[in-house]
């Protein structure tokens, strides 16, 4: 079986982190992290989330909003809405998942706080959405949701030149882990000092056991999606708290919610297995892009509809929008694919936002149509034509459940994009 996907560390650099790991591990990963995506400071936490809500009450923000996508993770507006602020959303355009410039006219002077998101690593329009919030509001903070892009650029260099911070996820399925883990990258020297101070007022040590758990946890995960394991975990994943990182519960999809340890310090051995994928990034990536080209070459040839983009695209997952996806999903499967389903739901859609009463149609579209083909750093060419195989046989049997076309809308024709296979 093809997995949807593998863990970026191995089993040598879990070992590795091991004994490497000590009291200043933590510094080294901050500094290296800040140093490769080119902010001045930079903070860790046990998760992504927890970043997000440190800043916010490092901020000392109250009841303000923040406007961020309705088609993301969830966990960010639970960060949001938990820190005592009101997250608001934007929609996507109808022939792309990432949100269109144009939607952030919404941007009021009342905004606090707009998150802009790369979602699987696809570069945003980054000159017309920053001219769309500061025209609106100059004095709106400027976060990036980095947790899916990366080093993601578009033609000007860095999506993130001129963001006030940007938002890295470690959590498994990331460029990098560090099995559980967020970075926060910070430009201004106060905010950074605003942050450091609430983080270690905030955060308390992890229990001696931790590390111990991690490095298993993180051996299961590794195997987990490596036969023969592979396999078995396929059928039990539903009922295996193996793969906690998947569940539902751990995206918090029953309402607003937060984990027990969401204010933990990440520990020395997490921060070493960080600090070796922050220089084996390069390759890490490289090799996700060119798997990438590859599907994208195939899959265009073949009449999939994909999404457009710019061309520096780092690609932390490949998404494919689809009519109905159980059963893409459970047809791949029975070919030998597995595939991912991500963000399956648009935030307004699930319980604790139903105040939030605006439509989100192109949302709640991709909420509902989107898989991942799996694009991991180690799948072989070959595995790719089988992916690409594969659904090309899946479609044939059943064309109903693919999609042949977006509907394009007059927002999303203004966003010049490259055109894929021109
Ligand atoms: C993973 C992820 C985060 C952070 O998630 P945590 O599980 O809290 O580390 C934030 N935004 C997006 C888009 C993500 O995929």
């Amino acid at each position: 079986m093809i997995p949807r996907l593998r863990t970026p560390f191995s089993l040598a650099a879990l070992g590795k982190a091991l004994v490497s790991a000590d009291a200043g591990s933590r510094d080294r990963f901050e500094k290296a992290f800040a140093a490769r995506f080119g902010f001045p400071h930079a903070v860790s936490f046990q998760y992504g989330r927890s970043a997000v809500y440190a800043l916010l009450k490092a901020l000392a923000w109250k009841d303000r909003e923040v406007l961020m996508p309705a088609y993301t993770c969830a966990v960010v507006a639970h960060a949001i809405k938990l820190s005592g602020n009101q997250p608001r959303f934007v929609d996507s355009s109808s022939d792309h998942f990432n949100v269109p410039s144009t939607n952030w006219s919404s941007v009021t002077p009342e905004t606090a706080m707009a998150v802009v998101t790369p979602l699987f690593g696809y570069p945003v329009d980054r000159q017309n959405t920053e001219k769309a919030i500061r025209e609106a509001s100059p004095k709106t903070f400027l976060l990036y949701d980095m947790a899916h892009g990366f080093a993601v650029e578009d033609r000007a260099g860095s999506l993130t030149q001129t963001a006030d911070a940007a938002l890295y996820g470690l959590g498994i399925g990331k460029h990098i882990s560090s099995l559980f883990g967020g970075m926060l990258l910070i430009r201004n020297p106060e905010v950074h000092q605003a942050v450091r101070a609430w983080r270690d007022a905030n955060c308390r040590a992890a229990p001696s056991t931790r590390t111990i758990k991690d490095v298993l946890y993180g051996a299961a995960v590794w195997a987990a999606f490596r036969e023969p394991l592979l396999s078995c975990v396929d059928k039990l994943e539903n009922d295996t708290s193996l793969l906690y990182r998947f569940t539902d519960y751990y995206y918090g999809k029953a309402g607003p919610s937060l984990p027990d340890d969401f204010l933990q310090m990440p520990t020395p051995f997490q921060a070493a297995l960080g600090t070796i994928q922050v220089g084996e990034y390069e390759q890490l990536e490289a090799r996700r892009w060119a798997t990438a080209q590859l599907y994208e070459a195939r899959l265009a040839k073949e009449g999939f509809p994909l999404f457009a983009r710019h061309p520096g695209a780092t690609f932390s997952h490949f998404p494919l929008a689809v009519a109905q996806r159980q059963k893409v999903v459970s047809e791949m499967r029975a070919q030998g694919v597995q595939l991912g389903i991500l963000v399956d739901y648009a935030i307004p859609d699930l319980p604790g936002y139903e105040t939030d009463k605006a439509a989100f149609p192109h949302a709640r579209f991709f909420g509902k149509s989107m898989v991942n083909l799996p694009v991991y750093p180690g799948i072989s060419v070959r595995q790719v034509e089988r992916v690409c195989d594969a659904l090309c046989r899946v479609r044939k049997l059943s064309p109903d459940a693919f999609i042949t076309a977006f509907t394009p809308s007059p927002a999303a024709e203004s966003e010049s994009r490259a055109v894929i296979g021109a």
